[in-house]
């Protein structure tokens, strides 16, 4: 019934040039290819790669392109992605246009050319949940020749399956819901361009940032439990949304469930439902760090997408790594990882906390 981990770095031939399908760990695994095939499945693709961390699947792709070449990039990116791009690539010598998702929905076609190489998307955004429409992303990029790379971490392929929008390339860290359970670092690239997946094979076994037996078995394991997990972070956090909205001591609450949302009809029409992140702006940059310091369900976390529900403050925690860029986490952000305990509890917790900030800004 379960896939075995096969702890083992190298394979017995039975004559030179004569093996049963492995020779080494890093070219492939078992446990490894078990996990691309279940993988690439769920995005609906021919092709799935599998890393060591998401971020080692962003480097890997990026190998698609060189130096002098142009990325086009929404500006939200993850702040690890955004260190990536800027203090890793850009010295040498690729370059970077960073665009707002409003302006990719509204008029992509007029800030793309043949030099770009890829439009990198992130949908729904991480953290500030702005939502991109994939199918008009992918037609204007496609009509430049670029290939159009979809972050779908946030949504996962139970939500969202970007390559039947007409992405070229799904990428997720499987650190975060796909796992699900907070207890391994993964990465995953999918696609149907047999071109690209190719490239992408040899770049896995070149470059080697490639998973190991158990922590391919755990992502495995989390992903047998991925459709009931998200119902439940959906619902939860449609609750807790829905509080937040009515909350006085909350500014705005950023998530594409709630009609208010600029993105909400776009994810509608992309999404089966709305996802279990949810951000929201604090009275103040005080009073964002303090309340996610006060919650006692909701842990003071980084990372996202697993069964228990996490609190942080981007500015200082996850996006740190943006604070130089234009478009910056506002400093009263607050972001939640809604896990999927009882939705009662969850807002009960966060009301306590929350009265304490309007008591103190009454003070
Ligand atoms: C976490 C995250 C990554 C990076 O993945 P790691 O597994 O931490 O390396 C990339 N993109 C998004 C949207 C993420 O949330």
């Amino acid at each position: 019934m379960t896939v075995p981990i096969y702890q083992t770095s190298t394979y017995v031939q039975d004559e030179v040039g004569v093996h049963k399908g492995y020779d080494y760990s890093r070219v492939a695994n078992p446990t490894r290819t078990a996990l691309q095939l279940c993988l690439a499945s769920l995005e609906g693709a021919e092709h799935g790669v599998a890393f060591a961390s998401g971020m080692a699947a962003v480097t890997t792709v990026m190998h698609l392109v060189s130096p002098g070449e142009r990325i086009v990039s929404v500006n939200d990116v993850y702040g690890g992605v955004y260190r990536l791009f800027s203090q890793v690539y850009q010295p040498k010598g690729y370059e970077f246009t960073y665009l707002s998702a409003e302006t990719i929905n509204a008029e992509l076609a007029q800030h793309i050319d043949e030099r770009t190489r890829i439009v990198w998307l992130e949908t729904p955004t991480n953290p500030l949940l702005n939502v991109i429409d994939i199918r008009a992303a992918a037609e204007a990029a496609h009509a430049v020749g670029s290939l159009v790379v979809v972050d779908s971490t946030f949504a996962t392929p139970y939500l969202q399956r970007p390559l039947e929008l007409g992405a070229d390339i799904a990428l997720h860290s499987t650190t975060k819901y796909l796992a699900g359970h907070s207890d391994v670092v993964g990465g995953f690239a999918a696609t149907n361009d047999p071109t690209v997946a190719e490239r992408l094979y040899f770049l896995q076994k070149s470059l080697g940032a490639v998973p190991g037996p158990f922590d391919s078995w755990l992502v495995l394991r989390g992903l047998k439990t991925l459709a009931v997990r998200m119902r439940q972070h959906c619902e939860n956090a449609r609750q807790v949304a829905q509080f937040l909205e009515r909350h006085p001591a909350v500014e705005r609450v950023l998530y594409p469930g709630l009609e208010s949302h600029p993105g909400h009809e776009i994810a509608r029409r992309q999404m089966r439902d709305f996802g279990g992140m949810i951000s929201f702006l604090a009275a103040s940059e005080e009073e964002a760090v303090g309340l996610v310091a006060r919650t006692k369900l909701w842990q003071l976390a980084e990372s996202l997408g697993g069964v228990e529900s996490l609190i942080e403050h981007p500015a200082r925690m996850t996006h740190a790594s943006t604070a130089d860029a234009p478009f910056a986490a506002p400093r009263n952000l607050v972001r939640l990882s809604v896990g999927i305990e009882s939705a009662g509890d969850l807002i009960e917790d966060l009301e306590a906390a929350l009265v304490r900030s309007a008591a103190a800004a009454g003070a």
